[in-house]
């Protein structure tokens, strides 16, 4: 199952934490936006540039970036990564580690 923005904001409101927390995800710059602007098709550069504008302002960046990479997510960009800049982070990671 892939997992979409959504689904990811509404696990977080459901796991626990108190309903005045704000999480990185009620922070990001993509808030209200239309996700289908982050999966965009790999091979559209006008489509990616626009989505990673977006992160390129984004205060939990950071946050965002690893959460994807931590759940692996394959598809969309994340944290103003594409899907082969997060394979290319973990490869490198997984070298180093
Ligand atoms: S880094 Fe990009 S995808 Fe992540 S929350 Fe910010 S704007 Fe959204």
């Amino acid at each position: 199952m892939q997992t979409t923005r959504s689904t990811v904001t509404t696990t977080v409101h459901t796991t626990g934490r108190n309903d005045t927390e704000l999480s990185w995800q009620d922070l990001g710059a993509c808030r209200g936006l239309d996700a289908t602007i982050f999966y965009p098709d790999p091979d559209d550069e006008v489509g990616t540039d626009r989505a990673l504008a977006v992160c390129e302002g984004c205060m939990v960046r950071e946050s965002c970036l690893e959460h994807a990479l931590a759940i692996r997510e394959h598809t969309g960009i994340w944290g103003g990564a594409t899907e082969r800049d997060r394979r290319r982070i973990l490869r490198r990671r997984r070298r180093s580690a």
